[in-house]
């Protein structure tokens, strides 16, 4: 049986291209960015190119607003901890939304426990932030807001540039968690008036291993990695070039082809959209058309996610998600399912579909059939 892979947003294959353009820095150009000598210079000269390819996804003022990392998880405690803690001059607050990943969550609450005020910003049954409550949150002491570009369970794409004025309004910095969106659809951090973003290479067909910061000219951060000073002394350790050469050729290449690919895969998503709600009992979790273009999220009455992806996995090689990739190791419903208002046994029985560029509209009729087939399995075995 023809494996069909449905779950992007949890993993997703290295480019071929990228592995190509980026494989020489394991092997000949392996030398320390740091070093004068040519092989040093080499591998200096390849962050340098990919700092500028990156910047050109976002629309960056220049590549010099771009740190390297090591994941999205770091960039998101450097983006949220770094600030917090180099203006805690001007206050003790950090906000978030409801439905961020635990990247961001976690260190805001790391942060509460040292004697910061978190506050969590609530979201409609969309998911879509809800912006009166904000501008009520916010004071000027709340130092970083951090509200993500999209979200990876429910795909909906949050107002940001709205959001951003609400927060410039009263003087304070916007964080963006854009993993989720990154490569996917445009992102222009000065259109949309963001202060701090978040990036991942391997959630644009990168390699695994890096991650990216913007910071905006003038926002002022405290290194949380302190060391032998790499990355403007934001982010010491070695860089890893391999992957930082890898996530800049993936950026360039998720630029270049962004809307003919999102064209494809939504036209693919909308048709299983449509398809599997024809399904008794069955709902689209996150926002109808504000979502992100190769990302539906279903919830079925009666059944669990688990028991969904098991069946798909093992009986039709199809692999779904039933949630946050972090969160389906506790039994826990999901924290973005509960904060769009399910109950607890309607979050249980969720399941993410994410696509990537090796789908095809050809899949459909399959990965319909096996949906409809496991939900009523399912179904008949359920004691609910
Ligand atoms: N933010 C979002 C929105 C994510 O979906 C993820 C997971 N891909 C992360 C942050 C963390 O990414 P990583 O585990 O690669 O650090």
């Amino acid at each position: 049986m023809e494996r069909i892979y449905l779950d992007h947003a949890a993993a997703m294959p290295i480019d071929p291209r990228v592995l190509e353009f980026a494989e020489g820095y394991l092997k000949d150009n392996f030398g320390n960015p740091s070093a004068l000598y040519s092989v040093g210079l080499e591998a200096k000269r390849a962050i340098e190119e990919a700092r500028k390819k990156v910047a050109e996804l976002i629309n960056a003022e220049n590549a010099a607003r771009i740190i390297f990392t090591g994941s999205a998880t770091e960039s998101n405690n450097l983006a949220i901890k770094g600030t917090a803690l180099r203006n805690i001059g001007k206050g003790k607050k950090v906000a978030a939304s409801a439905v961020e990943h635990m990247s961001v969550l976690n260190p805001m609450k790391e942060l509460q426990k040292n004697g910061f005020e978190f506050n969590l910003v609530p979201v409609d049954a969309t998911g879509i932030i809800d912006v009166e409550n904000l501008n009520d949150i916010l004071t000027k002491d709340t130092t970083v807001t951090s509200i993500m570009y999209a979200n990876n369970e429910i795909g909906t794409i949050e107002p940001i540039k709205e959001i951003s004025e609400i927060v410039h309004e009263k003087g304070l910095y916007l964080h963006v968690d854009a993993t989720a969106a990154a490569g996917r659809i445009p992102i222009d951090v000065q259109t949309d008036g963001i202060d701090l973003l978040t990036l991942s290479s391997n959630d644009m067909y990168g390699p695994r291993g890096a991650g990216a910061v913007y910071i905006k000219q003038g926002v002022r951060l405290q290194s949380i990695l302190p060391g032998g000073g790499q990355e403007r002394g934001l982010r010491s350790g070695t860089e890893n070039v391999f992957a930082i050469a890898g996530m800049g050729e993936a950026a360039r290449i998720a630029k270049a082809e962004m809307a003919q690919e999102s064209t494809r895969l939504s036209g693919i998503r909308d048709a299983l959209i449509s398809e599997i709600l024809k399904i008794d009992k069955s709902y689209l979790t996150g926002h109808p058309t504000q979502r992100l273009p190769h990302h539906a999220s279903f919830r079925f009455s009666r059944i669990e996610g688990e028991s969904i992806l098991l069946n798909m996995d093992t009986l039709y090689n199809i692999q779904v998600s039933t949630g946050s990739a972090c969160s389906s190791k506790t039994l826990e419903p999901s924290h973005v399912l509960m904060a769009i208002g399910l109950k607890h046994e309607e979050a249980h029985g969720s399941m993410v579909i994410t696509l990537g560029r090796l789908n095809t509209s050809e899949q459909i009729p399959h990965i319909t059939k096996a949906v409809d087939e496991t939900v009523q399995r399912l179904r008949k075995l359920s004691p609910l």
